[in-house]
């Protein structure tokens, strides 16, 4: 079968192996469709890594079981691939914060993805698809859509009546704005420097948006807009600039919650005005059983919308995953998905 292989950074290439095969009460899943995330174009850049190479990219997974494992369900049904798989005995599972697994194995990070013809996975990792759900929008909830429920419900515990922030808003960022919506948030606020992603925002429901460009002062703006600062700001872009940017959009109280992944060391706020302020930064990571399901359920209702998405055969996805990895294009906001 054809699998697009990482061999490090700037090295991918599309190439043929064996079929995988189901280990100790694993699942063999036929890929119908796989989501190619902003992780995976920092693997390419080198500001991230893979547990080894040469590996299977792809953690964003939608095709349909060939071989169920200990999944229970039959062969043939729809389904995605929940991202991380943990070991529940460890003390972090202990706690039920699954997500924080000291022996966490991420599918196309820490063993071979989806971005192939079929992949083996846990069997308990397998959730069906509501049968009214297209499976490149299905894809989009195991990572994009269950990472910002966990932060948004999670992590910042966003309730009814706060002001909301969110830098970022392609797949993970659009899927928050809808989710503090959602919530019952009395203002959300998108910044982004892509004016088409903050086009969609704001018809996703974000009642101001926020062009980022390098003379502008996010916090300057946000603080205008929202009478003082949000009570809650969401980063999703994984850089210095946007995390101190996210800190100073807030109103004394305020939490930053940093989900974006990215190497640069902070440079922010001096010590005084953290403690005057009582401001929080807040790490959010992945998410915990029943999120994806969550989500799955909630673009089933149409109470969201999965970011829009380009499709791109496997046969032709090495050159345009590799061209967003070098900056040599945009996505505009939606997400690309890869067909086998
Ligand atoms: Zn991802
Ligand atoms: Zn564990």
């Amino acid at each position: 079968m054809r699998a697009l292989r990482f061999h490090g950074p700037g090295r991918l290439a599309l190439e043929e192996v064996a079929e995988p095969a189901a280990g100790n009460g694993e699942a063999i899943v036929a890929v119908t469709a796989c989501g190619v995330c902003g992780s995976d174009l920092h693997f390419l850049d080198g500001t991230a890594r893979t547990g080894y190479v040469p590996i299977t990219l792809g953690h964003e997974v939608a095709g349909t079981i060939r071989h169920p494992g200990v999944s229970g369900l039959a062969v043939g049904t729809a389904v995605v691939v929940v991202v991380g798989t943990h070991c529940g005995s460890c003390r972090r599972c202990a706690e039920g914060r699954f997500n924080l697994c000291e022996r966490m194995a991420v599918i196309g990070i820490d063993r071979d993805g989806g971005l192939a013809d079929a992949v083996a996975v846990p069997g308990s990792a397998l959730v069906p698809i509501p049968a009214s759900l297209a499976p490149g929008d299905a894809a989009t909830a195991v990572d994009a859509g269950a990472t910002a429920y966990h932060a948004v419900t999670r992590t910042a515990r966003l309730v009814a009546g706060e002001t909301a922030l969110v830098i970022g808003v392609g797949g993970l960022g659009g899927f928050a704005v809808q989710i503090a919506r959602n919530q019952g948030a009395a203002m959300v606020v998108a910044a982004d420097v892509d004016a088409a992603a903050l086009e969609r925002a704001a018809a996703l429901g974000a009642d101001e948006t926020v062009l980022i460009e390098p003379e502008v002062s996010v916090g300057r703006r946000v603080k205008l807009l929202t009478d003082g600062g949000v009570d809650v700001a969401f980063e999703f872009v994984g850089k210095a600039a946007t995390v101190d940017a996210a800190i100073k959009s807030l109103r004394p109280g305020g939490r930053a919650i940093a989900v974006g992944v990215g190497v640069e060391p902070l440079v922010t706020l001096p010590p005084v005005l953290w403690s005057n302020s009582e401001y929080q930064l807040r790490g959010s990571y992945g998410s915990l059983p029943g999120d994806t399901e969550a989500i799955l359920a909630a673009l089933a209702a149409g109470s969201l919308l999965a970011p829009p998405s380009c499709t791109v055969p496997l046969q032709e996805a090495t050159a345009v995953i590799l061209d967003l990895s070098h900056g040599r294009r945009t996505s505009g906001g939606s997400r690309l998905m890869v067909t086998p």
